[in-house]
């Protein structure tokens, strides 16, 4: 231990669910280096040294590769370069190279100018309370010294093996593909080269500057050009990634965006009929119509709190088959690994249907059709959010509103619900509301706009 060797981290970058900064402003390599030495010290206290490396295509991303690799050799340990892929490329590596942990630099969905962190220990997610310890461990300098090694060890064919491996269709399906430049660009060229059916990809060169559209499939903007594809060449369904492809956003046989929530119906029927009685989780945004489908399908729905680490650990906890969130993460644990993998959900979800006997689009139109709001943000000081959502639930507690506090408030009515809790991972509050028809919406909001103005909390029209 040497405390010359200790490193501050700009407190900004050191995040809820990964580690993430700007380049050349809160995040350079030398960070990437001591993540590499910090991280080493908490895997040694585990037992382990093997860690699996990748990078996603961004600019920076090479630089803090070769910085994080130096620093994890400098503390002994084994490193597995994966190079550069999609995210779940590299949380397959580490079952399939059996790792002891793995790094992704990746900047996920951000703009180009941002890059990060996302760790595993083991099989489970390294968040919260651990990333703070990265930081604790750096700023005292506490690092093990070693000397580590290195090995390229490209697992991309062995992942496409895989993915191949679970797709099954009876009939062959056209399929129009956005991989927004994002990091899964020649996996995915790979991938659909090997599947049934007619493919149309777009934007399938990995390019770190994004300048086809920003890589957030949840954003309704950014599917615009994936729409236009699939209604000019008759698509059965339009797949888009996000910048890594841990998430993903999909459009039916019209073009019209079908929510992540949406989506989880269609795969939960599916994976219910052979797990009967399972347990299928998703998020406090998530739409009532999707714990309905559950329960209707036989499943257990589950409404847990947003965040995808927690997700995954709830997953483990309930030994669930299937989860997903509204901002397009979906993870199986049935016949995959339980990490959240927009290559793998694809492949299932077009297996779904090549052997359905309706469309993706009479399915959309199958669902209940009720109204709701988008994700709605509010900002809110960093000091204030949770006091906010505490004020809000006193008070409806002492109205004697029906309300689930699992993540925030979901308060319930006659008109359907609404939700307000605080970003984990910004200033700001996060609402959504749901209801029946029109009239019932506007109540909904009524009743969130009241809560947060009586909080000191500026609404704008929504
Ligand atoms: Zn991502």
């Amino acid at each position: 231990m040497s405390s010359s060797d200790a490193h501050r981290f700009d407190p900004t970058i050191l995040r809820e669910y990964d580690i993430r900064g700007t380049i050349g402003q809160t995040l350079d390599a030398p960070d990437a280096r001591a993540i590499g030495r910090a991280f080493a010290k908490v895997l040694s206290r585990s037992g382990g040294k093997r860690v699996a490396v990748g990078y996603d295509g961004r600019l920076s991303s090479p630089e803090l590769e070769l910085a994080l690799v130096d620093g994890l050799m400098k503390s002994g340990c084994e490193v597995l370069r994966i190079g550069r892929g999609p995210t779940p490329m590299l949380y397959f590596a580490v079952w399939h190279l059996e790792a002891d942990a793995g790094i992704m630099i990746t900047g996920s969905h951000n703009p180009p100018d941002q890059n990060g962190f996302k760790m595993m220990l083991g099989r489970k997610p390294f968040y919260g309370e651990q990333i703070q310890e990265i930081g604790r461990i750096a700023a005292a300098g506490d690092f093990v010294n070693g000397e580590g090694s290195e090995r390229t060890t490209p697992v991309t064919e062995a992942y496409l093996d895989k993915l191949v491996e679970a797709y099954s269709g009876n009939r062959p399906l056209k399929v129009a593909w956005d991989n927004g430049n994002g990091a899964a660009g020649e996996v995915l060229q790979a991938l659909v080269a090997r599947l049934p059916g007619e493919h149309f990809l777009l934007n399938e060169t990995i390019d770190g500057t994004f300048p086809a559209h920003h890589p957030d499939p949840t954003v309704a903007e950014n599917l615009e050009q994936l729409q236009e594809t699939v209604r000019a060449k008759g698509c059965d369904i339009g797949i888009a990634f996000d910048g890594d492809a841990d998430r993903i956003g999909v459009v039916d046989g019209q073009g019209r965006i079908v929510w992540a929530d949406q989506l989880l119906i269609l795969l939960a029927r599916s994976v219910l009929a052979n797990h009967p009685g399972a347990t299928i989780i998703s998020d406090v945004k998530a739409s009532q119509v999707l714990f309905d489908a559950i329960a209707a399908a036989g499943g257990k729905p589950l409404m847990y709190k947003t965040g995808h680490s927690l997700i995954k650990s709830k997953m483990a906890e309930t030994q669930s088959p299937l989860a997903g969130e509204m901002s397009g993460y979906i993870f199986f644990d049935d016949r995959w690994y339980g990490f959240d993998d927009a290559l793998y959900v694809a492949v299932r979800t077009l297996s779904i249907l090549a052997s359905a006997e309706e469309s993706f689009a009479a399915f959309r139109d199958s669902l209940p059709a009720l109204v709701n709001t988008p994700e709605l943000r509010f900002p809110c000081p960093e000091s204030r959010k949770f006091e906010v959502v505490t004020e809000v639930r006193d008070r409806l507690a002492a109205a004697g509103a029906d309300v689930d506090g699992i993540d925030g408030v979901r308060v319930n009515t006659s008109d359907g619900w609404w939700l307000l809790r605080a970003s984990n991972t910004q200033a700001v509050l996060v609402a959504r509301c749901e209801a029946k028809d029109d009239t019932g919406l506007g109540r909904l909001k009524e009743a969130l706009a009241s809560q947060l103005s009586q909080s000191g909390v500026e609404v704008p029209a929504f």
